[in-house]
């Protein structure tokens, strides 16, 4: 493993406060939390614990600007106009804003600069050129009545995110809820709040009026629970655990909060013996070590037809064995540090049960090196389906392979999961691959590809991972209300 460097600039640390109303202010309480470099087990910085009291300031703060604010009210033109100009000054920092975000989260440079980056100022742009395209419709109905409907913003919304994606995860959030015209409390992860913080400074830049967005670090149970239980949030759209998601719709039910999840996943990556072996070898490790296997549609349960088993386990080991791990600031990095203790010893804990369980493990397993939250590409075989790294959502550079026979077996196996968010199928015959798109119970289905996102196709779960969508048209739904207007006319 390459020593650690610091990076060639250093991001600088700029906003470590919560951000409410526009202004930047210590938590209430005055206390503060470290946040860690996890490359290097450092402590990068304190940033301010926001709890109850900075939350309800927050809300306060955002349910004026929505009540009353220019925000909902102007031109959706002027509004949209505004989002890209956050786009612009993200795009235009966005060396500075890549370093931030590897600095905070571990994640390589090179996935940070040209993978993260740049989906968060596409997402903005996406959303920016909604805004004017937010409408409703006109509905015949019976009698001489003139009856018509409005989307109208759902109001001030709670936002939740996680760390795998700290910016990415800010960006699909904002987007759709700037776009509609909504106010926002955003509570970033208390493992990466940088990122979010600085962003909120270049949405004030861009001129998005005080209160439109607020952002309250913290942690889950006392920041974000109070966003959750506050009566003055419409809504909470979250992305994590779903054993969170299962407080957050408990804490929720007292308010009757609209509620979006984005959860986790155990997405079964299915490759047949009549694909492109290599093109399903090199997308299977992607859609699993990417981001250091910290993605909520990570390909982990990759079933394999019996044919073409040893072939494909060659492979993906020879990929393992060849991954670049180590530090995340070195431009030739791949894999780059797990986000903290708690994760790094989760999966560790991961590994070792599927050792005990009877899994081989054919690549990987270990730590590297002694400091930094590294992980080296693991790769288990022989793994039966009820193993717990065949069940459970590791979050970790650990792939699972499971051998099958054939199409009923393996949709039937495929399924057989209380986790629905993604799937993939490798095959060049096109009726299985419909057959399999069809069949398979997950958000998204991708056929001889994996972890291609666009902006404009939405994303989410089946079943347990999650609720509503994200992305797209659909992710816009989820911020806005539907009003229905009926005139008599006479
Ligand atoms: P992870 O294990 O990936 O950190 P979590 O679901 O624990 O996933 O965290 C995702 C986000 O949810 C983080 O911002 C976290 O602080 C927040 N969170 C955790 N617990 C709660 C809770 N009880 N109420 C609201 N938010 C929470």
């Amino acid at each position: 493993m390459a020593t650690i460097t610091k990076p060639a600039s250093a991001p600088e640390i700029k906003q470590t406060q919560c951000f409410i109303g526009g202004e930047w202010v210590p938590a209430a309480s005055g206390k503060t939390f470290e946040t860690i470099n996890p490359a290097t087990e450092e402590v990068i910085t304190t940033v301010a614990e926001g709890d109850a009291k900075d939350v309800d300031l927050a809300v306060k703060a955002a349910r004026e600007a929505f009540d009353s604010g220019p925000w909902r009210k102007m031109d959706a033109r002027d509004r949209g106009r505004l989002m890209h100009k956050l786009a612009d000054l993200i795009e235009d920092d966005i060396d500075e804003l890549a370093r931030l975000e590897t600095l905070d989260n571990g994640k390589p440079i090179r996935e940070a600069r040209h993978g993260d980056l740049p989906l968060v100022v596409d997402c903005l742009r996406y959303y920016a050129g909604w805004a004017d395209k937010i409408h409703g419709q006109t509905i015949p109905v019976r009698g001489n009545y003139f009856c018509y409907t409005k989307r109208e913003p759902v109001g001030v919304v709670g936002q939740i995110i996680p760390w795998n994606f700290p910016m990415l995860m800010a960006a699909w959030k904002w987007g759709p809820a700037l776009a509609a015209g909504c106010t926002i409390v955003m509570k970033p992860a208390e493992q990466t709040p940088l990122t979010c913080l600085r962003m909120a400074r270049l949405a004030q830049k861009a001129g998005i009026p005080d209160g439109v967005i607020n952002v309250v670090p913290g942690y889950g149970p006392t920041a974000g629970a109070s966003i959750v239980k506050h009566p003055g949030v419409d809504k909470v759209a979250f992305t994590g655990e779903y054993k969170t998601a299962q407080i957050i719709m408990k804490d929720a039910s007292q308010t009757l909060k609209r509620l979006t999840f984005e959860l986790g996943g155990k997405s079964p990556n299915i490759i047949f013996a009549d694909s492109d072996l290599d093109a399903a070898a090199a997308g299977t490790h992607m859609g699993l070590y990417l981001n250091q296997g910290q993605c909520c549609c990570a390909g982990s349960r990759v079933f394999v037809e019996e044919k073409v088993h040893d072939k494909l386990i060659d492979k993906l080991a020879a990929m393992n064995k060849s991954r670049k791990v180590g530090d995340p600031f070195d431009p030739n990095t791949e894999q780059g540090a797990q986000v903290d203790k708690a994760q790094f010893d989760k999966i560790m804990s991961y590994v070792e049960a599927g050792k005990k369980a009877g899994a081989k493990c054919v690549t990987g397993g270990k730590r590297v090196g002694d400091k930094g939250y590294f992980i080296e590409p693991t790769l288990f075989d022989d793994v039966q389906d009820d193993m717990s790294i065949a069940t459970d959502e590791i979050f970790g550079p650990v792939l699972s392979v499971l051998k099958f026979k054939d199409v009923d077996e393996v949709i039937q196996r495929g399924n057989n999961t209380f986790f629905g968010l993604a799937a993939a199928v490798w095959t060049s015959d096109v009726t299985k691959a419909h057959r399999l798109a069809d069949e398979l119970r997950a958000g998204t289905v991708w056929v001889n590809c994996y972890d291609v996102f666009d902006t404009a196709a939405p994303f989410g779960g089946f079943k347990m991972s999650g609720i509503g969508r994200e992305l797209g048209e659909k992710g816009l739904e989820a911020y806005t209300e539907n009003k229905t207007v009926t005139m008599s006319l006479g």
